[in-house]
């Protein structure tokens, strides 16, 4: 932990509120695996996005803009019925910077109306006390914080120093699970700050995962000796994280390619902001079908869809979720040939990058 760093800790009634929804959410959870393991019909993770506009500019990142709208409450609702109907496990809200929507309360509401497990994936800037009790009362159950340094640099502000007093009001008054991620690999200027973040995470009560960046051409490389250690020794930190049940990121960490089954398209979808589905943030373009027609048979085809770009793939949510089911149903079609005029000119395609990204 940083020297000048404090450890807050949160009311006896906000300790109470939150083991109570540690609790259910864990349930929640138990009963989303075991579905997903009974059928492999439904979506179990999807990523929608609300509005692509941030109020960064991190240079690395190819995911927002500065001047779009947010999707209207209503489009966002019949979106999210219609995720609902197709039997989706969790929405995780991304961007761009999700806590700009000025409807943000209402869309994590309407997701829990449905049942479904309700995340947020933030730069943490629009944090204070009173949007983490609204975030609490619409109840949301995860949150995660991208950190990319100790101190902000011309790359990316959100450093340690620009987010501790966010993550010290969240320590306190957030009832949701908080997950902080930090970052390693190519590009990553002091790998020793990965360490000073995950050790704040953990001090303040958080679990933390870390993300490994690969080079400028997308290709593995392996992390350094003093990477590996850090890189380890943050696995053990996030021993509470979904993430350690995840050997990718051992093999990504030693530059080797993964081997497994990407169901983008199918387990998981990429809903952007004009309502199209796409793989994931990293190939953006395809399917590129409107959420309003994607049939069950277009998803049981991905589901069979063999991704080139999974050997190397850096999206970790995905492949997270493609453990439920790696073991069965060997994937044996190519992806269809993209019918351009189908896609409409915002969704262009976007290959795989080398960067980090708070998605
Ligand atoms: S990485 Fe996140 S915070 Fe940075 S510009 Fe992209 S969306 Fe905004
Ligand atoms: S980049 Fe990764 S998550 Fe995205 S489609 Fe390719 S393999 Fe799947």
């Amino acid at each position: 932990m940083a020297e000048d760093t404090k450890i807050v800790r949160p009311s006896a009634s906000i300790r109470a509120r939150r083991r109570l929804r540690f609790a259910r959410t864990r349930l929640r959870e138990l009963r989303m695996i075991a579905k997903a393991l009974v059928s492999t019909k439904h979506p179990v993770l999807v990523h929608v996005i609300p509005n692509r506009r941030c109020n960064l500019a991190c240079t690395y990142c190819n995911e927002f803009d500065d001047f779009s709208k947010p999707v209207p409450l209503d489009e966002m609702k019949s979106r999210l019925d219609i995720l609902a109907g197709m039997g989706t496990s969790i929405i995780t809200i991304s961007g761009g910077e999700p806590l700009m929507h000025p409807e943000i309360e209402q869309i994590i509401r309407h997701i829990r109306k449905h049942g479904m497990i309700a995340g947020m994936i933030t730069n943490g800037f629009l944090l204070d006390r009173k949007t983490i009790e609204k975030l609490n009362g619409a109840g949301l159950e995860h949150l995660q914080i991208s950190i990319d340094n100790a101190v902000p640099d011309e790359v990316s502000l959100k450093s340690l120093k620009t987010l501790d007093t966010r993550l010290e009001w969240l320590a306190q008054y957030a009832v949701f699970q908080v997950n902080i991620n930090s970052v390693l690999g190519s590009g990553v200027k002091n790998p020793e700050d990965a360490l000073k973040i995950a050790h704040r995470a953990v001090d303040l009560g958080f679990t933390s995962t870390v993300g490994i960046i690969h080079d400028h051409n997308g290709q593995l490389k392996p992390l350094g000796p003093r990477e590996t250690e850090i890189f380890e020794e943050i696995m053990t930190l996030g021993k509470r994280s979904f993430s350690r049940f995840n050997e990718f990121q051992h093999n990504v960490a030693r530059g080797r390619e993964h081997n497994w089954r990407c169901r983008s398209g199918s387990r998981y979808l990429y809903i952007c902001e004009d309502g199209l589905v796409h793989w994931c943030s990293q190939q953006r373009g395809y399917p590129g079908i409107p959420l309003t027609q994607y049939t069950p048979e277009m998803r049981h085809r991905e589901y069979a869809t063999k991704k080139f770009c999974a050997p190397r793939c850096t999206v970790s949510c995905v492949q997270q979720i493609a453990i439920l089911d790696n073991w069965r149903d060997p994937q044996t079609l190519k992806p269809k040939p993209m019918a351009p005029a189908s896609v409409p000119a915002p969704a262009q395609l976007v290959q795989i990058g080398s960067v980090p990204s708070d998605n």
